[in-house]
């Protein structure tokens, strides 16, 4: 069973219709993307999936079992973390602190010294292919792409089994974005579900697996890599 099924999904805001009848899903060790431009329906997409905003219509189903999220904690409780744009980092805390920053999991994990904290980071950091001489010098003095990163890490961490991904790569530049994506591709071989939001269908293309496309709320349809055609 896919880990997470989207059955002809809606929203509604009053009257304004945000997303009709949009379907897709996320498996273990995939990548789906969904792809759109301004106001396509894409941060009501992660909404809907990271618990943020209920959904009107349709069937949301998470390992074979219907939900309805009424909170971002319902979906976290069962594995569905979101890594949002402008990512929950304390650009002056350090890269340790920040990766065990929430208390939510923290607590889950019981009282950790700060010397295994840092340890933990480095070595997770490490497994998934970043190499930080120094987990204590300030988040902020990483790249855009090595911040991006340590979300994704923690995540991973703290135990998601599906990545939601809010543009990632919308904010670097090639190099950087071929970091995020190597990582992306890592989490993916290590069998979580990811979702690849973007407007920019070159950015998800090299890790995607599927692809849906928005456009104005509606769904164009949810196709496998193989059927895809690129714009130039
Ligand atoms: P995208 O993230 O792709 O730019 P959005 O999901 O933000 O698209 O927006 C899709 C549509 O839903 C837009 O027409 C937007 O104006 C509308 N919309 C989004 N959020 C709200 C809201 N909270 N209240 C009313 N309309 C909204
Ligand atoms: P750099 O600073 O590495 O030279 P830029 O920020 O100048 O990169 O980006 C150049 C262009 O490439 C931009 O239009 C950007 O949107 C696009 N771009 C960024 N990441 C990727 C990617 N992974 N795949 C394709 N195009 C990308």
């Amino acid at each position: 069973t896919p880990l997470i099924e989207v059955e002809k999904i809606g929203k509604r805001y009053g009257n304004i219709i945000a997303l009709a009848d949009v379907s897709t899903s996320v498996h273990a060790g995939e990548v789906t993307c969904v792809l759109g431009d301004n106001g396509a329906g894409k941060s009501t997409f992660i909404k809907i999936l990271s618990g943020a905003h209920p959904h009107s219509d349709g069937r949301l189903v998470v390992d074979g079992e219907e939900r309805h999220f009424a909170s971002p904690r319902e979906a976290l409780a069962l594995g569905i973390a979101t890594v949002y744009q402008d990512l929950a980092v304390v650009p002056l805390m350090p890269v340790w602190r920040n990766f065990f920053l929430g208390s939510e999991p923290t607590r889950r994990f019981g009282r950790l010294d700060t010397g295994l904290m840092k340890k933990t980071t480095k070595s997770e950091l490490a497994a998934m292919g970043i190499d930080l001489r120094d987990v204590d010098q300030p988040i902020g003095t990483l790249s855009g792409g090595e911040r991006q990163c340590v979300a994704i890490a923690r995540a991973v961490y703290f135990g998601a089994r599906v990545l939601i991904l809010d543009e990632p790569t919308a904010a670097l530049g090639v190099k950087q974005s071929g970091v995020v994506l190597r990582y992306v591709a890592r989490a993916r071989d290590r069998g979580l579900g990811v979702v690849f939001i973007t407007h920019n269908p070159h950015h998800a293309y090299p890790v995607g697996d599927r692809f849906m496309l928005l456009r104005r709320g509606r769904s164009m349809g949810d196709h496998p890599k193989s059927e895809i055609t690129l714009p130039e």
